[in-house]
């Protein structure tokens, strides 16, 4: 049995060192949930709720997530007995959606069991690599030379793939100048649902590119567009928003509406959703990789773990702690060294939490224990 006895929810409020510009949105801070289950034993899981200020990626916020955490997964978890982390989905099952505030507490649980019996969260869940090739997603620039710029700076310190943010008007030209300058790079673009079958002609003009992918083109959940685009385009389809639970890769393999998945723990609802999706693609050829959510180190360690599964063959969005934080609330900081992270030997997420940089960024803890719920 994992009994838990008390869990904290501790809001922070952190600043990117560059803020983040995609077609719809620059962040440039962020507020972020972090949940701390605690054992009888003093054993602490640290998991990350992943959700934006507002409710431009999906339809939740930090806000959303606090409220479903405090008043209905919470009580839901004390009043219920579990020995796995894989049944806390299912018990989360009663209440709908809400999947990255279901995801953040059951990847604290996930790094308690972990912790429980002594082992990395990535063997717990079935890893096999030791250290994970790792990519780089760079916003939209103020300007094409200040994008070359950074693409240098990461092709030189050894990222093994560069994703760029495109949206109209900020596609082909960008796409050409750096396809010039970097004929070999693995280069990969995230449209973040800007596009739609009108533009189907400016979509087919990237096949010449040789792009990994082109990601979220259409508004999420157009599976039937979708589906069209890719019997229209070679570029390969990756789908990131339209994705929410194992039943959308199966619409999405079935109908044809794609050839990748991003798999995003938060999105998904949790590391069990996100196994059995890795597990479904393995077994049908489809490619996927590990997207990121401008995470601290806590939601970063988690998606590692993820990505040291088998089926984790392109490289993910999960760069080191310091190209989005001046520090991160980890020991040690998630490093990168050519273009790779190495799985910590560590027990659970394999990272600590440093106390004194979280309570630098609080704003405030909630604490809740067993008893009074
Ligand atoms: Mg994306």
């Amino acid at each position: 049995m994992i009994n838990l006895k008390a869990i904290n929810l501790h809001k922070i409020i952190m600043k990117l060192k560059d803020p983040f510009v995609t077609s719809s949105q620059t962040i440039q801070e962020k507020e972020i949930l972090l949940i701390e289950v605690i054992d009888e034993n003093n054993l602490q899981g640290w998991g990350e709720v992943v959700a934006f200020s507002s409710p431009w990626y999906t339809e939740e916020t930090i806000q959303t997530a606090e409220h479903i955490i405090e008043d209905f997964l919470i009580p839901l978890l004390f009043n219920q007995s579990f020995s796995h982390p894989s049944e806390v989905a299912n018990l989360f099952s009663i209440y709908q959606r809400n999947s990255m505030a279901k995801a953040g507490i059951e990847g604290a649980i996930w790094d308690l069991y972990a912790k429980q019996n002594s082992l990395p969260l990535s063997k717990v869940i079935g890893g096999v690599r030791k250290k994970i090739d790792v990519g780089v997603a760079i916003g939209i620039q103020p300007s094409i030379e200040k994008l070359i710029d950074l693409i240098k700076i990461y092709v030189d310190e050894g990222y093994k793939r560069v994703k760029i943010k495109i949206k109209p008007g900020y596609d082909i030209q960008v796409i050409d100048r750096i396809r010039s300058l970097f004929p070999n790079l693995a280069l990969m673009v995230d449209a973040n649902s800007a596009y739609s079958m009108k533009d189907l002609p400016l979509l087919k003009e990237l096949d010449p590119y040789q792009l990994l992918m082109i990601e979220e083109p259409f508004k999420p959940n157009q599976f039937i567009e979708l589906m069209h685009l890719q019997k229209e385009i070679e570029t390969p389809i990756c789908l990131d928003e339209s994705i929410h639970s194992f039943e959308d890769v199966r619409l999405a393999h079935v109908l044809g509406s794609g050839k990748i998945i991003n798999v995003k723990i938060g999105r998904v609802g949790g590391l069990t959703e996100a196994i059995k999706i890795h597990d479904y693609c393995l077994n049908n050829g489809i490619s996927i990789w590990c997207g990121g959510m401008l995470e601290t180190g806590i939601g970063r360690a988690h998606n590692i773990a993820l990505a040291s599964m088998e089926n984790f063959t392109i490289p993910g969005d999960i760069s080191a702690s310091s190209k989005y934080w001046d520090e991160d609330i980890i020991t040690p900081e998630v490093s990168v060294q050519h273009g790779q992270i190495q799985i910590s030997s560590g027990y659970g997420i394999g990272y600590e939490v440093n106390r004194r940089r979280l309570d630098k960024y609080l704003l405030y803890t909630k604490f809740f224990k067993k008893t009074d719920i």
